[in-house]
Formats: C-alpha cells, structure tokens, sequence
C-alpha cells in the first residue's frame, strides 16, 4: 500500500481520525504469523458454502487465527472436515450441545456464518458462553436482534465483530484513503450497485429467497454491501432515504422478497448516493464516486478477488496496482489481533446496526411509495477504517 498515501491521507483526516492512526502506529503489531500455540482459536458454527469455500481455507493462511472446533448440525460432514483440518473429535459439536463451548479453553472466538435469521440466537449463545464472536453479515434480519446482540455482548464484556471484510481489503482501504485525501475533490455523487442472479435451485439461495430466513432478500446479502461503502467511502452518514423497487411477481423466486431495489441516500455533505440491489440482474458488486476533480471506480469493488479499482479522469483511466490479499484471513485475524488487544474493533455490532436500520428506512420508503424516511438520528462510526488500517498487515 503506498505510504505516501497514507501520509497524505492522514493530513486531511479528522483530528479522531488522525489521533486514532497515530494510536495504532504507536502501538504496530509484529507481522509475521504467531506460532501455532499462540494463536487465537476459532470455533466456526455452519459448515455451508463461505464456510468451506473461503472460512476455513483463509483460517489455513491466517496469521494470529486458527481454526480449533466446529459447529454444524451434519455430523459426517462436520468429522470429514474436522479430519482434514487435523481436528481431534472432541472439538465438533452440534446445535443441542453447543453451549458446551463455554467448558473449552480452545476456542477464544465463535465465528457465525449461518443464515441471517439464526445469527442473533447462535451470537448471543456464544457470548452467555464468554466466547468473542464474528458474525456474518447482514448482522441479523431486523433491529431488535441487533440490539440484543449488542446488549449481550456488553452484558458479557466480549466483543462482537461483523464480518464486513471491505472494511478490510487493501483496494477499498486505498479508495478511502484517496478520497479522504482530496484525490477526487469534494465527494458530489456516489453509485453502488450489487446484485447478482439467485438460483433457488441451491440450497444456499434456497433460504435466501425466504424473507423468514434471508430478512429483505437481497438487500440483506448484496445491498448491504453498497449501504456500507457509501457510508465507509464517504465517512458519513446518510440524513435521509428514498426507495423504490420493482419485482416480477410471476417470479417464483420472489414470493416473500422483492427483486430489483433502488434507493437515494442524501448525507449531510451535500453528496448523493444511488444504490440498488437485486437478486436478479448479472452478478456486479461495483461502485463509484464522482468528485469535483477526478472520479474513483471499482468494477468489480467488493468480489473475493480480482476486483479492479481506476482513478479516471474524464476518459482517462488509471488502474490502481495494489495486490491481493486473502480477504477472510485478513478479516480473522483483525478480530483475533482486537481481541488480543492489539487493534480496534472497526465493524463492531454497531455498525451492523446502522445499516440494519438504514435497511429498515429503505423497506419504510418502498412501504410508503418511495417518500423521504429521515435517517439523521445522529449516528457516528467509531472507528475510521482509512485511520488505522496500518495497524495490521
Ligand atoms: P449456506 O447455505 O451455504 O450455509 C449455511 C449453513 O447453515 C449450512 O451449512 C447449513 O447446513 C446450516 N444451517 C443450519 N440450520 C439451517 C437451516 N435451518 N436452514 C438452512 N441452513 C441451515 O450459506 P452461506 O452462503 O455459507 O452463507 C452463510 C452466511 O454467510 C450468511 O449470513 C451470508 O450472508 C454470509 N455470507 C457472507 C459472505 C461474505 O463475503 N462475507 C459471502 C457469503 C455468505
């Protein structure tokens, strides 16, 4: 990541924002992977798609996380993967025992990736058992679960981290740090688009297209993703929400959830954001943003990989070169270096509730044909990620 970048960003940061990188760089962790015995151990609980696909592979290269014990309501698969992540037997456990997490010294943190509706229960299980929790996003699939899940971390004194990994990714990092640095101007106009085709043919999607299960479909899953980068990319917060959505309703798919939603954000700068989301146009996580000077893009931003990010200029497109990271294992072991008391919680559950709630006034809107929902209920990110990325590689 370019330093001189990050000098400059830090001279137009905030003064928090500036005091918080100068905290962070006062107290550098040591890069290099902890031994194995040092490690902080994961527990992760749903053995699904992101769980076999990126969790477990990332937990494989992280550098102060591990994987120590799993959680799934399918015992042979749960031993077959416990096997091949050399597991002893006593470290799988099912739903009905879970809560026997408590007794085991080996886990340090509980990582939920389940589906949405069942984050809240499985949280707050896991902080009654003095464990820190991860938890997938969206955070939960309404309000009130979010609170509690708060509460009960507080109540528990542990953390809870949602699992936004482009809080995280160096590429995003650096389009924060560039805005933040004036490199585009003042922000005017930010566009963040994702969505993709859903398959209910896929068990994973299956629960997605099921409002009891998803929450508000893909809003939830995808558009989240967008709700938070305008919010990270600009450092503020949205003052007020307008939505409209449109869903072919001889779609199978779309029986509890609606399709194709879009939405204007309005932020007390003056910027204005056009979001949408849909379960039903090519798969795209892409977002922009337009300066007075010059205008960032990221087409795809928010993939596991291969995400492309220009400054452009009129027609002139400048790619920026930044390599490519493990995002899951970079994001593990930001949580585990947090509970180590070695970096800050930047996507703590309060984050996941500002845009569980910032969903809510985008659903109120669509419920009430697209009128003005007032979202400046005074809201303010601890934590800027831009400010204190450095403290961990
Ligand atoms: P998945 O359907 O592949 O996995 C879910 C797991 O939960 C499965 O192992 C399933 O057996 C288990 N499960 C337990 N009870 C269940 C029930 N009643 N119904 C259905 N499944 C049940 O889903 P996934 O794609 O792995 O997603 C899991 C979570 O991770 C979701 O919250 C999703 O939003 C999140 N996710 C995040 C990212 C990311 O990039 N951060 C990417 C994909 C998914």
């Amino acid at each position: 990541m370019p330093k001189e970048i990050s000098r400059r960003a830090l001279i137009e940061m905030s003064v928090a924002g500036a005091a918080a990188l100068a905290a962070a760089e006062a107290k550098a962790v040591d890069r290099s992977a902890l031994p194995n015995d040092q490690k902080i151990g994961f527990a992760v609980v749903g053995l699904g798609k992101l769980s076999q696909g990126q969790i477990i592979p990332g937990l494989r290269k992280a550098r102060s996380a591990k994987l120590a014990a799993v959680v799934s309501g399918h015992p042979d698969k749960a031993k077959r993967i416990a096997a091949a992540e050399g597991l002893p037997a006593d470290a799988i456990y099912s739903y009905e025992d879970y809560d026997r997490i408590a007794k085991d010294p080996r886990i340090q943190i509980v990582y939920i990736v389940l589906p949405n509706s069942m984050h809240a229960e499985y949280t707050i299980r896991a902080l009654k058992a003095g464990k820190h929790v991860l938890c997938e996003k969206p955070m939960a699939t309404n309000i009130t679960d979010c609170e509690a899940m708060i509460a009960a971390a507080k109540a528990a004194n542990r953390k809870l981290m949602i699992a936004y990994r482009c809080h995280y990714e160096p590429k995003n990092l650096e389009a924060m740090r560039r805005i933040r640095a004036g490199a585009i101007g003042k922000p005017r106009l930010i566009v963040t688009d994702m969505g993709r085709q859903a398959d209910p043919s896929d068990p994973s999607d299956a629960w997605r297209l099921d409002r009891k299960m998803a929450g508000d479909g893909a809003l939830g899953d995808m558009g989240v993703y967008g709700v938070s980068a305008s919010r990270y990319l600009l450092n503020e917060e949205p003052v007020e929400v307008r939505a409209w959505a449109d869903t072919e309703k001889k779609d199978p798919r779309f029986a509890t959830t609606d399709d194709l939603i879009a939405w204007q954000f309005r932020f007390p700068s003056g910027a204005i954001c056009n979001g949408s989301t849909s379960y039903n146009y090519n798969a795209t996580m892409a977002f922009e943003v337009w300066g007075e000077k010059a205008r960032l893009r990221a087409d795809p931003g928010c993939f596991y990989g291969g995400n492309r990010f220009a400054m452009v200029d009129g027609s002139r497109f400048t790619e920026l070169d930044i390599a490519e990271i493990d995002q899951f294992a970079r994001e593990m072991d930001w949580m585990a270096d947090a509970v180590r008391g070695k970096a800050p919680l930047v996507s703590p559950g309060e984050e996941g509730l500002q845009d569980m709630r910032l969903m809510k006034a985008i659903t109120d809107s669509l419920a009430r044909g697209g009128a003005p929902i007032r979202t400046d209920w005074g809201y303010k990110r601890a934590v800027d990620p831009a400010a204190v990325v450095d403290i961990v590689a």
